[in-house]
């Protein structure tokens, strides 16, 4: 089975080799930890758990070191906790203390919460989760080498990046823009007309910039005085240079960082290392909205993992992000995640009896991933085996528990029964399955008299029906509890 996944640099699907067959490594941009996160900050983090398990299994099924099994994965999820959202929010939350204090106090909460929002969601930890600010060390080095090889200038104790330096150098080196498919002319062109006074072409950025007083500050590199603080790009170059090297497999994050913040992260560490590349493979998962529309506070549409996770378990809702392909953009309604839903407490009644040890993970489940992580169709091969499980086929039904269990669904906790539980609901859950049962009976021989006198008696519950189709196209009637 060949992993192939689609890089955003090249633009097409590749077959995926790691650098080092030993190693494959990984870095992802990570939060920067300021307030809950939201669901859409959710996808990234879903998405490339399910490759870093993927990654994992194939390693030790030694697809890349000729059997032995012994190749490394690492990935690396750094944490930003360096940032003018940190500051305010730490002066206005803890307006007595010193803001360097105050910033403390805000990161350290907010890592801790981020952790357990995505623990709940079934996401593994990484193998690194580097802070912004334990590499600062790293990004005065970067900086420096960007000042010797002309790619960098001081000016007005800032330290600036110049892509037209970078695209007049050698051949070695990638085009600035390659990235986000930009010319240097269409950037100039599309430019803020209020360019900073101290910047020598407007495409130029911030490498470090001076901090105000109160502010964090380190000592500044390339020979600027006084203190200051790094820009945003170079601190993920920095880190994923001091845990990964100079190159590595794969770059990750949402679709809204590649440009500028992958295109700079791509230019500053390739000028550095004069390397022709940073990553070999670029990934980037789509935008998720919620209910048809951008998710926005003033829309009332903006969730944070928080908040959906005190009505749904954290599977539910790693079920329904992994129903969308990650390069799609994802409409999250309520609809699919009562379909997610419906689906896990299928799962789970098919294999409450089933011992995962007897199963192994389903190759067209691998085979689905392997396709650059096609997980809708991984899905979709998980309620075919459901399908042979609900038929009585034990080694079908294993075989989901044991591919549930290696794509982060534990199955616990996830029956309906349950979520409605915590959505503080009495409607009993069995029964409504039963007289939905009947219903389908009553539709099945035509008795429609009945079958409508059924959905009535539910919505005298305030349950609601759905009646559409399944992942193998046999019609389904899901419920929600009428709002
Ligand atoms: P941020 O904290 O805004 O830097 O975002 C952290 C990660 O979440 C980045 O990889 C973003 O691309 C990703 N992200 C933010 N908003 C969304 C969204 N609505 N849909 C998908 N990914 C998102
Ligand atoms: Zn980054």
């Amino acid at each position: 089975m060949q992993l192939r996944l689609y890089d955003t640099l090249t633009r097409e699907k590749r077959p995926f080799v790691p650098l080092d067959p030993k190693h494959v490594r990984m870095y992802v941009c990570g939060p920067t930890v300021y307030d809950f996160a939201h669901i859409g900050n959710a996808r990234p983090v879903i998405v490339f758990d399910v490759l870093f398990r993927l990654l994992r299994h194939l390693a030790k099924q030694g697809v890349w070191d000729d059997g032995k099994g012994e190749t490394k994965v690492t990935y690396v999820r750094n944490i930003t906790d360096v940032d003018d959202k940190i500051n305010d929010r730490a002066a206005r939350d803890f307006p007595g203390l010193p803001l360097n204090e105050a910033i403390r106090k805000v990161t350290e909460v907010t890592e801790r919460q981020f952790h357990e929002d995505v623990d709940a969601l079934g996401a593994l930890r990484p193998t690194v989760e580097p802070r912004a600010t334990e590499h600062i060390a790293e990004m005065r080095a970067i900086i420096e080498k960007l000042v010797e090889g002309g790619f960098a200038y001081v000016a007005e104790d800032h330290v600036l990046f110049s892509p037209q330096a970078m695209n007049a150098a050698n051949k070695v080196l990638p085009r600035y823009g390659a990235l986000a498919n930009r010319s240097l002319d269409e950037m100039i062109a599309g430019a803020r007309v209020d360019v900073a006074p101290y910047k020598r072409d407007v495409t130029d950025f911030v490498l470090w910039k001076p901090s105000k007083p109160g502010e964090p500050s380190w000592p500044s590199p390339a020979g600027i005085k006084s203190e200051g603080r790094p820009g945003w790009h170079i601190e993920c170059s920095a880190m994923a240079w001091k845990h990964l090297g100079e190159q590595f497999d794969i770059h990750g994050g949402g679709i809204d960082l590649v440009f500028p913040h992958h295109e700079n992260e791509l230019a500053q560490s390739c000028c550095a290392f004069h390397e022709a590349r940073m990553a070999n493979t670029w990934m980037h998962n789509g935008f998720l909205q919620v209910e048809g529309e951008k998710m926005s506070k003033s829309l009332g549409n903006f969730f944070t993992i928080r908040d959906l996770l005190k009505d749904w378990p954290g599977e539910v809702l790693r079920f329904q992000m992994l129903m969308t392909h990650y390069r799609s953009p994802i409409d999250w309604t309520r609809h699919s995640t009562e379909q997610a839903a419906v689906a896990l407490d299928s799962f789970q009644h098919i294999t409450r009896t089933v011992d995962a040890e007897h199963g192994t993970v389903s190759e067209d489940v691998l085979s689905a991933l392997s396709d650059d992580l096609n997980t809708s169709q991984a899905i979709a091969a998980l309620h075919s085996l459901a399908a042979k499980g609900r038929a009585g086929d034990y080694r079908a039904a294993s075989d989901l528990k044991a591919t549930c269990d290696f794509l982060g669904f534990t199955l616990k906790g996830v029956g309906l029964q349950d979520i409605l539980r915590r959505q503080k609901s009495d409607i009993d859950a069995d029964q409504v399955n039963t007289l939905i049962a009947e219903r389908a009976a009553a539709r099945a021989r035509k008795d429609f008299r009945e079958s409508d006198r059924i959905r009535d008696e539910l919505a005298a519950m305030g349950v609601v029906l759905k009646d559409g189709k399944g992942a193998d196209g046999k019609p389904v009637t899901t419920w929600e509890i009428a709002r």
